[in-house]
């Protein structure tokens, strides 16, 4: 947790960060009769868009996911894949619903991309955005 901690606050330092975003209810359905707790999963993000949330604040919208090769086998709490420039989510147990420090460092500080998402229930979604980059 403390290692989470700092690195958020690392990367807040330069980039102004937030928690807002949502799944549309197809793509909702699709993910919730995948999902399994015991093994993770991960995603391409291959649409989404840009919204307005109740503040007026601008978050991201995930359209439309597809299932990501898998670059080795996946576990409880690990799954390693790769989706180029566009954005990725990917599963866990539903006790780990945050992003760990390395979900962060790989998916928005090395690759550059707005956001990330954490799926940990049938349908419980979490976002981890970079406000400069929807
Ligand atoms: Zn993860």
């Amino acid at each position: 947790m403390w290692r989470v901690a700092a690195l958020v606050a690392v990367v807040s330092g330069g980039l102004h960060v937030f928690d807002a975003g949502d799944v549309t209810p197809a793509a909702r359905e699709y993910l919730a009769s995948r999902y399994t707790p015991d093994v993770e999963h991960g995603y391409c993000i291959t649409k989404w868009h840009k919204a307005t949330d109740s503040t007026g604040h601008a978050m991201p919208v995930v359209d439309q996911v597809v299932a990501a090769d898998n670059e080795r086998e996946n576990t409880e709490l690990g799954v390693q894949f790769d989706c180029g420039t566009m954005p990725t989510l990917h599963t866990h147990p539903p006790r780990f619903p945050a992003p760990s420090g390395s979900d962060i460092a790989k998916g928005i500080v090395r690759s550059g991309l707005p956001f990330i998402v954490i799926q940990s229930g049938r349908d419980t979604f979490n976002f981890w955005v970079v406000d400069d980059r929807l």
